[in-house]
C-alpha cells in the first residue's frame, strides 16, 4: 500500500486537499485524512504543496516505430518506457501508420504486450493508412472482437497524398465493421482518422454520416491543428464529433500549425464542447515536410512529452483552468475509448497517478500502483535503455 498525504487533487475536477491510498493496482481510499492502516506495510509519501492529477492517456502513438517516407533510413525507432514516464503518460494506444506495407500489426501487438510487462497500460488500433487496411484476423471487426488489446481501427488516412483515397462506400464499410467488432468485443470500435493537408478533409466523414446509419462519434479524426484551413473546418465539425489535436508536430512546422494549447482555447471559445476535444502526441511518428513538387525536405520525430507540455501551456499561457485542460488528455479520452478504469482519480480506478509541483514538474508518478518516479527521479526504464 502507498499513502499520498496532503495532495491538492484534480481528478480532473478539483477535489481539494486529500489523502490517497493505493493498494496493489487500484485506488483504495480518498479522504480528507487517512490514517495508516494497522498490520500492513504502508509507504507514506508527503505531497504537501503538490498537486495530483490522473496519469495521462496518449491515444495516438506509433509504439513500434513508424515513418520511412524518406527511405529506409528514415524509419523511426520504437517507443521507450522513459518517453512515457517523462510525460506523465501511463496509458498509450499504439497504431501502425503510413507503413502498412513493410511493418506489421503483429509487431504493434507485441509492443503493447511489452509495455504492459514494463508496468504501463497499452492498447492498439488495428489497420494502417491504407484501405483495404491490414488486419491480423480476416478483417478489422474480427481483430477488435477477438483480440483483447485491439480497441478500434486506424489511423486511416484521408485527404493526404499518402492516403489510398477510400470511397464513401469503402469508408462506411470499414466503420461498420469496426462498430460491429466493437459491439461483439465490448469495445468502442472507433475509427481513428488521419487528416492530411488536402482541402475539406472532413468531407468524407460528413458523406458517411449522410449516407448511412453511422454517427459522427464513430470517428476520431486527428491532426486537426495541422493548418489553418483544416482548423477552421474543425471548429464546425467539433460541434458534432470528436476532434483530436496533435501535440508533437509543433513547433516543427510553426508556419502552418496552430499551437496545440492555443487550439484547445480557440475551439472552446468557438463553442466546441470540451468533451469533444482530445490531444495526443503522434509520438514516434516521423514528421516529414514535402515541397510543392512532393520532394521530402525535412524529417523530425515526435515524443509523448509534447502532450504534457501543451496541456501545461493551455493553463499557463492560455489561462484555462487546470481541470479543463486536463480533460483533453485524461477523462475525455477514457470516455471516448471506453477505458472505464482510466482517466480519473476515483475509488477502485487504476492507480495511475502523477504528482506535480508549482512549476509543473513531475515529482512522483505511479502506473498501475507501481511507483515509476519518486522525488523527481525515474525509478524504471525500458529493458534496453
Ligand atoms: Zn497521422
Amino acid at each position: 500500500m502507498i499513502l499520498f498525504k496532503n495532495c491538492e487533487v484534480y481528478a480532473p475536477h478539483y477535489m481539494g486537499k486529500k489523502d490517497i491510498l493505493t493498494a496493489g493496482t487500484r485506488i483504495l481510499g480518498i479522504a480528507g485524512q487517512i490514517t495508516k492502516p494497522d498490520g500492513v506495510e504502508v509507504k507514506t509519501i508527503d505531497c504537501t504543496g503538490l498537486r495530483m492529477i490522473p496519469g495521462l492517456i496518449d491515444s495516438h502513438v506509433h509504439i513500434a516505430g513508424a515513418g520511412g517516407e524518406g527511405g529506409p533510413a528514415s524509419r523511426t525507432p520504437e517507443l521507450q518506457l522513459s518517453h512515457m514516464l517523462e510525460a506523465g503518460v501511463t496509458s498509450v494506444v499504439g497504431c501502425l501508420g503510413t507503413d502498412g506495407m513493410t511493418r506489421s500489426l503483429q509487431a504493434v501487438l507485441m509492443k503493447v504486450k511489452a509495455l504492459r510487462q514494463e508496468g504501463v497500460s497499452a492498447w492498439m488500433f488495428t489497420g494502417s493508412y491504407q484501405v483495404p487496411t491490414p488486419s491480423m484476423f480476416d478483417d478489422v471487426g474480427q481483430d477488435i472482437a477477438l483480440i483483447e488489446e485491439v480497441i478500434g481501427v486506424g489511423e486511416i488516412a484521408l485527404s493526404d497524398h499518402r492516403s489510398s483515397n477510400p470511397t464513401t462506400a469503402e469508408l462506411s464499410k470499414l466503420a461498420a465493421h469496426a462498430r460491429v467488432g466493437g459491439m461483439l468485443g465490448g469495445k468502442c470500435g472507433i475509427v481513428n482518422i488521419h487528416l492530411g493537408d488536402g482541402k475539406s478533409p472532413f468531407k468524407p466523414l460528413y458523406q458517411v454520416v449522410a449516407n448511412t446509419e453511422i454517427k459522427f462519434k464513430q470517428f476520431l479524426p486527428t491532426h486537426i491543428n495541422r493548418n489553418d484551413y483544416i482548423f477552421e473546418d474543425a471548429k464546425i465539425y467539433g460541434k458534432k464529433g470528436y476532434v483530436d489535436i496533435t501535440a508533437s508536430s509543433y513547433p516543427y512546422f510553426p508556419e502552418y500549425e496552430i499551437k496545440p494549447s492555443k487550439a484547445i482555447a480557440i475551439l472552446l471559445s468557438e463553442g466546441v464542447p470540451i468533451e469533444h476535444i482530445t490531444m495526443t502526441s503522434d509520438a514516434c511518428g516521423s514528421l516529414p515536410d514535402f515541397d510543392e513538387k512532393g520532394n521530402l525536405v525535412k524529417l523530425e520525430m515526435g515524443y509523448p512529452r509534447s502532450v504534457f507540455t501543451e496541456m501545461v501551456d493551455a493553463v499557463v499561457a492560455e489561462k484555462l483552468p487546470l481541470e479543463v485542460a486536463l480533460k483533453t488528455v485524461t477523462s475525455n479520452i477514457a470516455d471516448i475509448l471506453w477505458f472505464k478504469q482510466k482517466g480519473r482519480i476515483d475509488l477502485n480506478k487504476d492507480a495511475d497517478l502523477v504528482v506535480i509541483n508549482d512549476k509543473y514538474e513531475i515529482v512522483h508518478m505511479m502506473a498501475m500502483g507501481q511507483l515509476m518516479t519518486e522525488a523527481g527521479t525515474m525509478l524504471k526504464k525500458g529493458n534496453y535503455e
